[in-house]
């Protein structure tokens, strides 16, 4: 799955691969604009694709990147779960794998460590 997602989102010529790592994947548009996506772990029947962007990636180009990204996750038998970046008041992120854990129980708060 990454490698053919890698494969695809540089067939679009939207987004220049820059670098890839093993698991992780960086493209650029426009003037030097990053956009990328890693692979951080797989349980059973699930994979977990993190996106990141650079600081000076405004929202239209990070909503282009996520849109391109789900399409090809559409063309699979798959279903997609979305986790936003989540603060607290005092602006600490938490740790995704609580927020994943804390959505799947249903619970609409979660507290900060
Ligand atoms: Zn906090």
């Amino acid at each position: 799955m990454y490698a053919s997602l890698v494969v695809l989102l540089g067939y679009t010529h939207t987004f220049t691969r820059t670098s890839q790592w093993k698991n992780q994947a960086r493209y650029e548009v426009g003037n030097r604009l990053v956009c990328g996506f890693r692979q951080e772990g797989e349980r059973e029947g699930e994979l977990q694709f993190v996106l990141h962007y650079g600081r000076t990636v405004g929202a239209p180009i990070r909503t282009l990147f996520q849109g391109l990204f789900e399409s090809f996750l559409a063309r699979r038998n798959l279903t997609v779960q979305r986790y936003e970046p989540v603060f607290c008041s005092q602006d600490h992120q938490l740790n995704r794998a609580v927020v994943r854990d804390r959505v799947s129980a249903g619970a609409a708060f979660a507290f900060c460590a």
